[in-house]
């Protein structure tokens, strides 16, 4: 008997479970499933987000479901657009072997007729945000006064959004034998006074600390002045070439204002937020989806309980007013038990929020520095020749090649790949080259350190030597991980390996001079698994900023996709090298504060 099967679940939804993937129930789905499935009580689940609050209700609702009955039985609200279409989508995967189930979406921005004509047609489930319901409800083009189960999701976000009212419209069109399940990342005051008021003895289940975070996710910041927000947020994304990211701007003028800014330095951007027409959104964000976006550049309300898979780094461009809503946010990546980043971009005077949240969410945060130029150059010159590598080749050139060839035909192979590697790098490294460094101080204020869990990336590092190793993440190492395989290797000291930085397929570390020889001479000729584990020192002796990279460092990256009305996958934008980080105005202003 499989875990989800000692839950009580029926056949074709364990089926359904079979084809999505899912091997055991999370802690939430645990909890939750047998007491919805044994009894018809009402209930109150907090679980972070990531942990699969969805399935939790969701397979229970369909297993409670009569399907030979048209009649709604089942309410799920909440509270965007996006949220609601996705809900819908993953009921209706669970709900594929079952017959004569349908589950329908309502929310605003979309066409009230098609939507009531759907429910027409008979919907046991709806799923809705509060706004477009009470339309519905006004409007007597859906009928819920029959309903044996009413669920609030991201019930926290709803009501902070203002929908207390709202609820509490829909919730009097609905019967009081009903049972009520509400699902929530946190409890605030608001949420409690919902359970209070609307709902009869509620069972309650808590998963994890309560307003915790995920902790898969690494938080980390980086104190910049306040106008190097964007080329600082640039070169984050310059140092992870592979980047799948939400950036959260406070604002829609900023979500508007940046996403332009990146799609216009070339990058695979696009902006979500309430002032888009839901045509242009659900463009957005099948795009993003489909990763022909690699930045997302988000409001709190629109990116609210986006699940989308894989989501690599989550950007604080500025953080949000409220610490609460700084969980939601980092919690898009790290989901499903897999690791993320969450980075926030802040000015020295904002260093105390980092204090604030850390005590709200019970994590660390790493200080860490704003890659330098040249750190980025090399990062992105490893990345193309491994991209280079990992090249399918293109049987159709095969025509043109005896042409090719006979172009190229005096250039050794040595001297071929200097050139090839120079074509997309010399524009960058040139670009780069003219920039700064843009770190502030104010990171040492925090204790030396102490942040930074040995990874010592604020460590004074003259003297010390730079690596490059040709192993990353693909190969199953983190930076801990990376830090013990070297040290055991070499055989060196606990703190002789620091500043280690894992990539994609490659990693830099650093140790003091003395231990060079050493760590080059055990990394010659050595395989792991019958491959070669190659070391070589670094051109960047610093690896994480310091004075002697000022006036480097800067950035934007080889190629990207446009986004919105880019999507087009074969039209790749060349990146703007030519533009400074700023706009050139403001880049002689700043050179001359560099001065003075
Ligand atoms: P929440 O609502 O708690 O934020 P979701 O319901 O959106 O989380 O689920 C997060 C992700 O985890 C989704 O991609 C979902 O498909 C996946 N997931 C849910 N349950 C499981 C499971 N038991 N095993 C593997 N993945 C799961
Ligand atoms: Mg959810």
């Amino acid at each position: 008997m499989t875990k989800f099967e000692a839950l009580g679940l029926q056949k074709s939804l364990l089926d359904a479970i079979t084809d999505l993937g899912f091997e055991t129930p999370s802690e939430v789905q645990e909890k939750a499933i047998p007491i919805l499935l044994e009894n018809d009580t009402d209930l109150v689940a907090l679980a972070q987000t990531g942990t699969g609050k969805t399935a939790a209700f969701g397979f229970p609702l369909i297993q409670k479901i009569d399907s030979n009955s048209r009649t709604t039985q089942g309410l799920i609200l909440s509270p965007t657009r996006e949220l609601c279409i996705q809900i819908t989508n993953e009921i209706k995967l669970y709900s594929k072997y079952e017959k004569n189930i349908n589950v329908v979406a309502i929310y605003g921005g979309a066409s009230i007729t098609d939507q009531s004509r759907q429910i027409k047609r008979g919907a046991q489930i709806i799923v809705a945000t509060p706004g477009r319901m009470k339309d519905m409800i006004n409007r007597r083009l859906v009928d819920i006064s029959k309903i044996d189960y009413c669920i609030l999701d991201e019930a926290d976000e709803m009501l902070n959004m203002g929908f207390f009212e709202d609820i509490k419209d829909i919730l009097s069109n609905t019967p009081d034998e009903k049972s009520t399940w509400l699902f929530s990342a946190t409890m605030p005051k608001e949420v409690s006074l919902i359970a209070k008021k609307f709902m009869h003895n509620p069972q309650e289940i808590t998963v994890g600390t309560k307003n915790a975070g995920t902790s898969t996710v690494q938080h980390e910041y980086y104190v910049v002045s306040g106008r190097d927000r964007y080329p600082a947020l640039k070169r984050l994304a310059d140092t992870n070439p592979d980047i799948f990211s939400v950036v959260f701007c406070r604002t829609k003028r900023d979500t508007q204002r940046v996403a332009e800014k990146l799609i216009e330095d070339g990058y695979s951007a696009g902006a979500l937020h309430g002032d888009l027409s839901q045509n242009q959104r659900d463009l957005v964000m099948n795009s993003f989806r489909k990763k022909q976006i690699q930045m997302l550049v988000a409001t709190d309300v629109a990116a609210r309980g986006i699940d989308v898979e894989n989501i690599t780094h989550v950007i604080n461009y500025q953080l949000p007013d409220e610490i609460e809503i700084y969980t939601h946010r980092s919690g898009r990546t790290g989901r499903a038990g897999k690791s993320g980043i969450s980075m926030v971009i802040v000015t020295r005077s904002e260093l105390r929020k980092i204090k604030a949240i850390e005590n709200k969410i019970k994590q660390t945060f790493i200080a860490k520095k704003i890659p330098t130029g040249i750190e980025i150059c090399e990062i992105q010159l490893y990345h193309l020749a491994n991209k280079i590598k990992d090249t399918e080749i293109n049987e159709d050139i095969e025509n043109y090649l005896p042409a090719i060839n006979d172009v190229l035909k005096d250039i050794d192979r040595e001297e071929l790949i200097k050139k090839i590697i120079s074509v997309e790098f010399t524009r960058f490294y040139n670009y780069y080259n003219k920039t700064k460094d843009l770190n502030q101080s104010g990171v040492g204020e925090r204790g030396e350190g102490r942040r930074d869990r040995g990874n010592r990336g604020d460590a004074p590092t003259s003297g010390s030597v730079r690596y490059f190793i040709n192993v990353g993440e693909k190969d199953g190492y983190d930076w801990m991980s990376l830090k013990d395989f070297i040290r055991d290797t070499v055989g060196l000291g606990q703190d002789d390996v620091f500043k280690v930085d894992v990539k994609d397929s490659f990693s830099f570390f650093n140790t003091d001079a003395e231990a060079t020889e050493k760590i080059l001479a055990q990394f010659t000729e050595f395989k792991v698994d019958g491959r070669f584990v190659n070391v070589e020192v670094s051109k960047n002796p610093g690896g994480g900023g310091g004075r002697r990279d000022r006036n480097r460092g800067g950035g934007s990256r080889h190629r990207g996709q446009g986004s919105g009305g880019d999507r087009d996958r074969g039209k790749r934008r060349e990146r703007s090298y030519g533009k400074s980080e700023h706009s050139g105005k403001r880049r002689s202003k700043r050179r001359k504060s560099d001065f003075f």
